[in-house]
């Protein structure tokens, strides 16, 4: 068993690491070939193994095995569909889209950024036109085969289906957590419309009603507010972020968090962070671009980095290997910072301090507006639209419970892509129309990841709350907040449940009502900021 876990270890290791020069250098993945000669992990007879040693174990190895045992059944599914995520992630770099306007040919996967920077519509619609073309002919096709695979290998590996063994992977039940993300999209419905339709209209000139799929890229770029997001104070942000609390980006093995922030042209545009091997040696990758949007997805990454930078449980699978919904909520938590109003004053004492333009009162209330808009945006697209929706796609009837709230139903019966056009358009309060549905293969993630998104956007609200009654409003400059953060959460790695997480931080499980009380309270702080004198 020992012998097992070491390979399973070793094997995980060499994939981080080809992975972060796959970000960072745009190298070819190399997931097939490390993959080469290690068949007998992800065969029965491991699994099996694994059981048994279960059996024989207790407390923290009984855990650790569990969460092998789970990593080892999804990636032989992994393995079946490997050879089509390499084929699409192929065809992705090589496919281009052309423009009327440009001369030169745009590469397929720098085409979302051209459209948060084009300011006419018409053109943001014929950029999207060209890049559903795309999806349409090229990748749609082996996505459609990928899912036909995955499915087969699902119940090969013992499973029901591809839907049980995501459950399973997750320690999730997804019908309830539909019936949860339902409530939440009624209990934001108006708050949601009302506030999209000013922040369409200030970022997009266009009403609500007028927007398209393929605008949700411009509209968090926000591009009126960023004199106060330049790329240049990315980092310096972050780091005034952490160390009012008492964070850094050092590790609990006394190393540092890797930062590249190279501006390769290779290097993925998104920041990410790879645990390679939690705690002495994670790493974060950021190419600063500037923007609201930009500052989100650092921040995000920055809870991961600081998160496993202190993550000290054993054995080594409790660090990285078990709970993903907590994991992304500290991401989120950080994230939070900017919908929050304390947060929002220390940042423009910040800019002062760097000698950059400094937001007034209602540019403040503006990024927190945006940021409760996303906060809701993305638990309706998550813990709603997508669960649903993969539901069906992975072979499940649509439940009821949803099916109900569809204008035509019977459209659906047999056609995904008219499915993901309607229950996308109830999730976004705009209508989709069938080019904007062409998404419907590639924004789909492995297993129901949005169900850790969701739990985990949920469970961020609450501990933003919890910080807040245990250390004050402006926890931001409190070392008590961070010391408790580090050693009662990272510390201990993927180890706690999102129930566990939630206990330790005070507060009782995951509440869904809670979080469209946060999103709405979150609304009329932005006002009531806009309007103060
Ligand atoms: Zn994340």
């Amino acid at each position: 068993m020992q012998a097992l876990r070491e390979e399973y270890r070793a094997l995980g290791h060499m994939q981080l690491v080809l992975s972060w020069y796959a970000g960072t250098q745009g190298v070819a993945s190399l997931d097939r070939s490390v993959h080469v000669g290690h068949d007998r992990l992800f065969q029965r007879t491991a699994l099996d193994a694994v059981t048994q040693a279960q059996g024989r174990a207790t407390g923290n190895d009984a855990l650790a095995l569990t969460f092998l045992k789970r990593a080892l059944a999804s990636e032989g599914v992994g393995q079946a569909t490997v050879k089509f995520d390499d084929a699409e992630a192929d065809a992705e770099t090589a496919a281009t889209v052309k423009l009327p306007w440009l001369d030169q040919p745009t590469a397929f996967r720098d085409a979302d950024d051209l459209i948060a920077l084009e300011s006419d519509p018409a053109r943001r619609k014929l950029v999207a036109e060209a890049v559903n073309a795309v999806r349409a002919s090229t990748l749609n096709p082996i996505l459609e085969q990928k899912e036909a695979a995955a499915q087969k290998a699902a119940r090969e590996a013992g499973f029901a289906d591809y839907v049980a063994l995501a459950e399973e992977e997750r320690q999730v039940k997804l019908e309830p957590l539909l019936a949860s993300g339902i409530d939440y999209l009624k209990a934001t419905e108006s708050t949601f419309r009302a506030t999209l339709d000013r922040v369409a209209r200030e970022e997009l000139g266009v009403p609500r009603e007028q927007m398209r799929r393929a605008d949700w890229r411009r509209l968090w770029k926000s591009q009126r507010l960023s004199p106060y997001f330049e790329r240049s104070l990315e980092l310096k942000a972050l780091q005034a972020f952490l160390s009012g609390m008492g964070l850094d980006l050092a590790t609990a093995a006394g190393t540092e968090v890797k930062v590249d922030d190279s501006l390769r042209p290779l290097k993925r545009p998104r920041a990410f962070v790879t645990p390679v091997d939690p705690p002495g040696d994670v790493r974060l990758s950021v190419k600063p671009a500037g923007g609201l949007d930009d500052y989100w997805t650092l921040f995000h990454e920055a809870g991961h980095a600081v998160h496993y930078a202190n993550a000290t449980a054993s054995p080594f699978e409790l660090r990285f290997m078990g709970y993903g919904a907590p994991a992304e909520a500290f991401g989120e938590l950080f994230r939070y910072a900017f919908a929050d109003p304390r947060w929002l004053l220390r940042y423009r004492e910040f800019l002062r301090s760097n000698g950059r333009p400094v937001p007034d009162d209602a540019a403040l209330a503006a990024i927190l507006r945006r940021t409760a808009l996303f906060e809701m945006y993305s638990l309706r697209r998550d813990g709603f639209a997508k669960i649903a929706y993969e539901l069906r796609l992975h072979g499940r009837e649509l439940p009821e419970i949803a099916r109900s709230l569809l204008p035509a139903p019977d459209k659906t019966t047999n056609d995904l892509r008219e499915l993901y056009r309607q229950l996308f358009s109830i999730a976004f309060t705009f209508p989709l129309d069938d080019d904007d549905a062409q998404l419907f293969r590639t924004d789909v993630d492995d297993l129901f990841y949005a169900a850790d998104y969701a739990r985990a956007f949920v469970l961020a609200g609450g501990l933003q709350e919890s910080l807040r009654r245990r250390f004050g409003d402006d926890w931001y400059g409190d070392p008590a907040a961070g010391a408790f953060l580090r050693s009662q959460l990272f510390s201990q790695g993927t180890a706690l449940s999102a129930d566990q997480v939630a206990e330790r931080a005070g507060f009782h499980g995951l509440d869904f009502a809670a979080a469209a009380a946060r999103a709405q309270r979150l609304v009329a702080e932005a006002d009531a900021l806009e309007k103060a004198k």
